[in-house]
């Protein structure tokens, strides 16, 4: 095998493939600047670069959930370019979604719902595995959504939710597990 990590709290992009040889796409959608850029840092076991203001980065690692590796492709492409073609790519091409909304902006959270639903309209049939996620918890006097909205408005959309900081690294790995493990609970009903 051709993976080079194994520990999630290791800093090595790995460019492996689990067992099966399928490596998943999970795709960032939600509103600029809400914390996409940074939770796929993390993620991609970047350090933080505040300064550098990219789009358009795809972050390629394994990650050893409950004792089983899985390879995740990461997306943190919606906003490149602000192209419509790629946002319609976006919907289509995803295993997983991660919708991040800010818990500082009510019109994030607002935009989240949005994408939910554009996200059941271009996936109709399709039962694929999301996760709201409210970002910047961490932002205690500024926020406009409490963790009860964020997380009653997933039950009507029928996803996860989590709140994270990216700043202070809260909840950002159990929201990388929680996605895998999401991915994988889909992947065996699918077998059965
Ligand atoms: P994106 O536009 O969705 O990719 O958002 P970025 O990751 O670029 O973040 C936008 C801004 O919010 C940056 O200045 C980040 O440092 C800041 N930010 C991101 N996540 C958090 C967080 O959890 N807490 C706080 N306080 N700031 C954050
Ligand atoms: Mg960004």
């Amino acid at each position: 095998r051709n993976s080079c990590v194994s520990d999630s709290s290791d800093s090595v992009i790995s460019s492996g493939s689990d067992s099966d040889g399928q490596v998943y796409k999970v795709v960032l959608l939600g509103e600029h600047g809400v914390g996409k850029s940074s939770l796929a840092r993390i993620f991609g076991g970047v350090e933080d670069s505040n300064d550098c203001e990219e789009t358009g980065n795809t972050y390629d690692r394994s990650l050893v959930v409950d004792d089983e590796e899985t390879s995740i492709l990461l997306y943190d492409i919606w906003e490149q370019d602000n192209s419509q073609w790629l946002q319609d790519q976006c919907m289509r091409m995803g295993d997983a979604y991660i919708i991040v909304y800010s818990v500082t902006d009510k019109s994030s959270f607002e935009k989240a719902s949005e994408l939910r639903i554009q996200l059941r309209r271009a996936r109709q049939s399709e039962n694929i595995p999301i996760i709201l996620v409210g970002n910047k918890s961490d932002l205690v006097r500024s926020r406009e959504v409490s963790m009860d909205e964020g997380s009653a408005c997933a039950v009507v959309f029928d996803c996860k939710f989590i709140e994270t900081s990216a700043s202070l690294h809260h909840n950002v790995r159990d929201l990388f597990e929680g996605i895998v493990r999401q991915i994988r609970l889909r992947k065996d009903s699918k077998e059965e």
